[in-house]
């Protein structure tokens, strides 16, 4: 693999295009998400975006978070049960598509066709990562993570064919230009979890996998 991405590089340096990346291991471990939460999750979207469906349809933007959290098993349990979250106090309850482990592990949770309630103002169109830890330097300091992280959110971005700059990290919601929030007490809110900063330095590490191909 090291050798493959080195040869991506090499060629991007050339300005040759690049092969598709291969998707990096992906253990499927779903939460439970049935007809009640899907119901729930249809209301929550008519609610804040005026379009009453679960489905997650042509997503437009990946956000990077932080889980506050220990293990990829914590994170799962917080978003299994379905219960209404501790801070808004809505249902269904939050939840993201895939958690990143320490150890570079990566875990899917919910399907990608699915919506997620991570991101206030961007679930009608935004995938969710969620990654092991308390801080956006505990990632960006761990080579085994960040590598899954990158690799993860380059072969999202290409199946998708979302721009680097629709990458994003929940604290920079709000300058989305997808953003879109119908309750006026939620359309300024958003989480301290990957900052602007942090994020330019993992876009530009994500530019070194050179473009997706066409
Ligand atoms: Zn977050």
């Amino acid at each position: 693999m090291k050798l493959l991405l080195l040869a991506a590089a090499a060629l991007a340096g050339a300005g040759l295009s690049l092969p598709s990346p291969p998707p990096p291991p992906i253990k499927a471990w779903p939460i439970p998400y049935g007809q009640k939460r899907k119901h729930e999750m249809a209301q929550y979207s008519q609610r804040h975006y005026g379009e009453g469906t679960w489905r997650l349809r042509h997503p437009r933007v990946i956000v990077e978070h932080m889980a506050q959290s220990g293990s990829a098993a914590a994170v799962r349990n917080t978003f299994a049960r379905d219960v209404p979250d501790p801070e808004l106090h809505e249902l269904p309850n939050v939840c993201s598509h895939f958690v990143v482990a320490d150890s570079g592990r990566i875990f899917r949770l919910v399907n990608l066709r699915t919506r997620c309630r991570h991101t206030v103002g961007l679930n009608w169109t935004a995938i969710g990562i969620e990654h092991v830890g308390y801080s956006d330097g505990d990632v960006l300091g761990d080579r085994r993570q960040l590598g899954a992280s990158l690799r993860l959110t380059q072969w999202l971005r290409c199946r998708f064919r979302i721009k680097v700059r629709d990458v994003i990290g929940h604290a920079e919601s709000l300058t989305s230009p997808y953003h879109r929030e119908r309750i006026p007490s939620l359309r300024r809110q958003t989480h301290g979890d990957w900052r602007h900063a942090s994020m330019q330095v993992y876009r530009q590490k994500l530019r070194r996998f050179g473009p997706c191909p066409r």
